[in-house]
């Protein structure tokens, strides 16, 4: 689904100047894409393994259960279906928002593709396999752990650092504080059980009366 070695920071220049928090989530997913790049040379050197994630490789979103995903990573997967996905995804999407069924096959999977790439949730970027492509409906992280990638902790806690002004936490000891403490993993929900059929009415919405 995702080739972390390959990575930019996504850059929506007129949108990022008239929503505040858009460059903070883009900024954060630049550090998170940075460092996925860096943990993955390092375990590729470390273990003599090769990363098996591609385009077009879809198993994990089809079979994961446990993508988690916080309040300003949905505000950005709602603003990119509603205002950046033209016809025909468009469509096809609206309908696999509409009938999603809270089970484990991610919605904004279509064609072997993520519709919302640019602003896919840290956790799918996090999610990296070695070795060999996930068989169908095999979840690596419990047949073979030693085969998923261990993001680094570091860049992580950078990323979540960039997104917690849309919290409402800006100054650095509260900060340091907000990470430590977890507060922000507390706010993540997964992503199986969110009500995608909201998100298929506001791109209606917007259809019908655009900004
Ligand atoms: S190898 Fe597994 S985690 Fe990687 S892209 Fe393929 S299905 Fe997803
Ligand atoms: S958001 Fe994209 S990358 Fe994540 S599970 Fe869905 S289709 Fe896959």
């Amino acid at each position: 689904m995702k080739k972390t070695k390959d990575f930019q920071r996504f850059s929506f220049p007129d949108d990022e100047k008239k929503l505040p928090w858009l460059p903070l989530l883009l900024d954060a997913y630049e550090v998170i894409d940075r460092g996925l790049v860096d943990a993955v040379k390092e375990h590729e050197k470390k273990q003599k393994a090769k990363l098996a994630c591609q385009k077009g490789c879809d198993v994990c979103c089809r079979a994961q259960n446990d993508i988690p995903i916080y309040p300003l990573e949905m505000v950005g997967i709602y603003w990119y279906a509603v205002e950046k996905i033209g016809q025909p995804l468009r469509e096809t999407l609206k309908k696999q928002l509409l009938l999603h069924a809270k089970g484990p096959r991610c919605p904004f999977l279509i064609e072997h593709a993520c519709t919302v790439h640019p602003v896919r949730p840290a956790a799918c970027r996090q999610f990296n396999v070695f070795n060999k492509p996930c068989a169908e409906g095999e979840d690596p992280y419990y047949t073979r752990r030693y085969d998923v990638l261990t993001p680094k902790r570091k860049y992580r806690d950078r990323a979540f650092s960039i997104m917690l002004p849309f919290y409402g936490i800006t100054d650095d000891a509260a900060k340091s504080h907000a990470i430590k403490s977890g507060l922000l993993d507390s706010q993540a929900k997964p992503m199986r059980i969110c009500s995608w059929r909201q998100l298929a009415q506001r791109m209606d919405d917007f259809d019908f009366n655009p900004k």
